[in-house]
């Protein structure tokens, strides 16, 4: 078991790789990576603010990331944080930011019990760097799922199961005196982590919430994108 690949649990692992992956699937991670100008969107929503991918979501790396979100599997996890701290860019990305912040997680995936593994890589790059991590802006916590989550035909602007959350919410909060005066303020430089990126909205909107707080310039870094 020990020499088996921890992707596809079949082929031995190449002894010279500091992975325990196997030939093929270490040659389709290659495959499936972006490098420089191609991983990079700007993204219209939010200005001074970029979307950086490091890999395609296909193949093993949609294994990888399904593994540990749905199944909450921790070896799919180690493995998934091993291959980000890897790459080159995430080195400098780190370094360039002032605090690093996960992407809120989705009402949706918290009730379905999702691994969170945007907290969970945002945690061990802030652990290994030293940077500081912060959160987002606790209304973004309240959405109900990602559009993502939804096939294309049934995108909307507007959720109205989040809607009326949110409504709730802020009756809860005005009757129950919780005061909206300590909106707490970002640094200049923020690093926004999520696993995968889709549509970009969950993203846009919480870069737009971090400007509103002060935020300078805000870059956003995935594990992978779905869209080619
Ligand atoms: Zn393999």
């Amino acid at each position: 078991m020990l020499n088996i690949c921890r992707i596809c649990f079949t082929s031995p692992i190449l002894t010279r790789n500091q992975l325990p992956f196997c030939v093929s699937c270490s040659n389709e991670l290659a495959e499936l990576r972006l490098y420089n100008s191609n991983c990079k969107l700007t993204f219209v929503a939010a200005p001074n603010s970029e979307i950086q991918s490091l890999w395609r979501y296909r193949g093993v790396i949609r294994e990888l990331i399904l593994r540990a979100k749905v199944k909450r599997d921790c070896a799919a996890l180690r493995h998934l944080v091993s291959l980000v701290e890897s790459c080159d860019e995430v080195q400098s990305l780190v370094n360039w930011s002032d605090v690093i912040i996960p992407a809120p997680s989705s009402l949706w995936g918290r009730v379905h019990g999702s691994l969170d593994i945007a907290s969970q890589v945002a945690h061990q790059l802030s652990k290994k760097t030293g940077k500081t991590i912060s959160t987002a802006p606790s209304d973004l916590y309240w959405r109900w799922r990602k559009q993502a989550r939804r096939g294309r035909e049934s995108r909307v602007d507007e959720d109205l199961i989040e809607m009326s959350i949110l409504k709730l919410r802020r009756s809860f909060l005005k009757w129950f005196g919780s005061n909206n005066g300590s909106v707490p303020s970002f640094p200049n430089r923020v690093l926004l982590i999520d696993d995968v990126v889709t549509s970009g909205a969950t993203l846009s909107k919480t870069a737009r919430a971090l400007k509103d707080r002060g935020a300078g310039v805000v870059r956003c870094l995935t594990i992978a994108r779905s869209y080619t």
